[in-house]
């Protein structure tokens, strides 16, 4: 038995962060760009293997704080 037949292989890439596709639900695992800035922030650039949507997604990092979690 498999990992991916118990589980799902969309259910296995959801609990990573991965993206899905804004047009077809399609799961993206790989980002075409990644882009960091000075203030903390990254923004990825994805293209969709099955439809070929380009899209963006931006996160923005906390800034370290001694003590905190
Ligand atoms: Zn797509």
């Amino acid at each position: 038995m498999s990992i991916l037949g118990t589980c799902g292989a969309r259910q296995l890439t959801r609990n990573f962060g991965r993206p899905e596709c804004p047009k077809c639900g399609s799961t993206l695992l790989v980002a075409e760009k990644s882009e960091f800035n000075l203030k903390g922030g990254i923004r990825h650039a994805w293209s969709c293997d099955e439809c070929g949507h380009q899209f963006a997604t931006a996160i923005s990092l906390r800034p370290f704080v001694p003590g905190q979690i």
